[in-house]
């Protein structure tokens, strides 16, 4: 369900190839880290996946699915994105329903989409089911953020905010996990605690899980497989005890 595969990806921009040929095999519940120096196209890869980016050949499976041609939100992806992106006038709980609520814009009967349409449009969410607060608040208690669910996300530390966004991604339940350098914008200290998080997260959810960084001494030390990525290319896949011990 969650296996992510990637057959000869091309993403060529007006200027740049970003991706020259990527192809990933990655099973469900595995945790790869894609480890690469800045511009080889670990970002655009991940978007490919996510969706959020159009491929310029090549092909991408979720599961045993083509995805394609399946827009961003029907991939059962959930995105970490390296600056948050958190809404600023919602506040945690908010921000952590909102992804619920755009779910709820791609089902249900015409008048249902068009009410949740106008509830979005508007400024505040309206009051939200029970299920969503219950789904929220667990999402919530998931990453140790339950007691500020009513904080604005302007108030939070990057370290809180970060665990917003991934408590936005969690309560999805997406069969597959992508994070965007989760570690590159904290301090040493909560670094450590948030790779604890992350890790803990990954095995009692047992979730296919990517994540991107430029730290070799990160990758190797949260995932269970590294693809190392250099020029739009995959160049290497390994181990991290295979990487230690390869010259
Ligand atoms: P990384 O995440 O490894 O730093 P990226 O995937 O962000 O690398 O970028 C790979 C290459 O593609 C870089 O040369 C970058 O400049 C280029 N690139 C990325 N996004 C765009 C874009 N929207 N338009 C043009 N070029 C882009
Ligand atoms: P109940 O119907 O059980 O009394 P409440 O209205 O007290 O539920 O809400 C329970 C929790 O749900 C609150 O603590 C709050 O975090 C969250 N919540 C409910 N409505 C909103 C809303 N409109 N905006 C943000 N959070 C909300």
């Amino acid at each position: 369900m969650g296996s992510v595969k990637v057959q000869n990806l091309v993403k060529k921009y007006d200027k740049a190839t970003a991706l020259k040929g990527v192809d990933l095999d990655i099973k469900e519940g595995e945790f790869y880290a894609l480890l690469g120096p800045s511009g080889c196209g670990k970002t655009t890869t991940m978007r490919c996946i996510a969706g959020f980016e159009k491929p310029t050949s090549g092909e991408i499976l979720i599961g045993d699915k083509v995805v394609n041609n399946v827009p961003a939100n029907r991939r059962n992806c959930g995105m970490v994105f390296q600056s948050y992106a958190l809404f600023p006038h919602y506040n945690v709980f908010e921000n952590v329903a909102y992804s619920l609520n755009i779910r709820d814009l791609y089902s249900g009967s015409m008048g249902q989409r068009a009410k949740t349409f106008a509830r979005l449009m508007s400024r505040r969410l309206s009051k939200p089911t029970k299920e969503i607060q219950r789904k929220v608040h667990d999402a919530l208690e998931y990453v140790e953020l339950g007691h500020l669910a009513e904080r604005g996300v302007n108030e939070l530390s990057g370290g809180q905010q970060q665990r917003v966004a991934l408590a936005r991604a969690l309560v999805m339940e997406p069969s597959v996990l992508l994070m965007d350098e989760p570690l590159s914008n904290l301090d040493k200290k909560l670094r450590n605690t948030m790779r604890t998080t992350i890790r803990r997260i990954q095995q009692d959810l047992k979730i296919t899980t990517i994540f991107v960084t430029h730290d070799q001494e990160e990758a190797m030390s949260m995932a269970d497989h590294v693809a190392v990525m250099r020029d739009g290319e995959i160049v290497q896949m390994a181990t991290p005890t295979e990487l230690y011990s390869s010259p």
